[in-house]
């Protein structure tokens, strides 16, 4: 089966309103058609609409950073998946190492954020982190059948299918130092392997599953290159237009 490539840029707390419309008109005219390659920029729910009202029917989705797993409510500061689904936001980011490490996120959280998502008809960038005791001490195999494992608890086949996974090491998120492609191979392979145990080989086949951490564009043609890595999860290399420009442009 052929999975579409999937470029994605998380901008984390960057950029501000007017830079990102900007960044969006700058990039549009320059991207591949979404047949081909998916770009999808992930940004503060302060910038959404202002992105998605110069976002014309060029290729680059907006997608959400992070939601809450309740629609609505007492949940002061919160962001609503419902709000989101309004909004006919894509895909929204979930279980990123830094809502782990800085807002205690656990397995249980992230498992209720991708059921939310679900419910409301987008689709969860679910990302997995990996810490460097993890790979030194050869834990990996029961490193991604947990997080992977607990984060889809009660998801269907059918959405399961549908889901993006982030495989994304924390020693390499923000570090300069990115996983060499055969490293980040394996962990794609890893998660790849979960999914066919917990659903089948033909749900693993059609999960998009990415490489984060530390991708530029020196370093994106050869993960690409790897069988299981479908796409990459951006962070620094995606605030500045030309930078996520060459990685949407891979493969010329
Ligand atoms: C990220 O935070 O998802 C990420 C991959 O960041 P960076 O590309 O900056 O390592």
């Amino acid at each position: 089966m052929t999975r579409i490539p999937f470029i994605g840029g998380n901008w984390k707390m960057n950029l501000t309103p007017t830079a990102a419309v900007a960044f969006v008109q700058k990039i549009q005219p320059k991207l591949p058609p979404r047949s081909a390659v998916e770009t999808v920029i992930a940004a503060s729910p302060l910038f959404l609409t202002s992105m998605q009202a110069v976002q014309g029917d060029g290729p680059v989705q907006i997608a959400a950073e992070n939601c809450f797993y309740r629609d609505e409510g007492a949940y002061t500061g919160e962001v609503s998946p419902k709000a989101l689904r309004e909004l006919a936001i894509p895909y929204v980011i979930v279980g990123h190492s830094e809502r782990r490490k800085y807002f205690n996120e656990t397995d249980d959280i992230i498992n209720k954020k991708v059921q939310a998502v679900f419910k409301n008809q987008m689709t969860p960038i679910l990302c997995c982190d990996e810490t460097m005791g993890r790979f030194e001490n050869g834990d990996r195999v029961s490193w991604a059948v947990g997080q992977v494992t607990a984060a889809l608890r009660g998801v269907s086949a059918t959405d399961a299918s549908k889901l993006i996974i982030a495989y994304e090491p924390s020693w390499a998120i923000g570090t300069g130092h990115s996983a060499p492609s055969q490293e980040a191979e394996d962990g794609c392979y890893l998660i790849r392997q979960t999914v066919a145990d917990l659903y089948s080989d033909e749900v693993a086949d059609q999960t998009r599953i990415l490489y984060g951490g530390s991708v530029t564009d020196e370093n994106i043609k050869d993960l690409m290159a790897e069988p299981n890595i479908d796409g990459v999860l951006a962070g620094k290399a995606s605030v500045n237009p030309a930078e996520f420009l060459k990685l949407a442009n891979f493969e010329t």
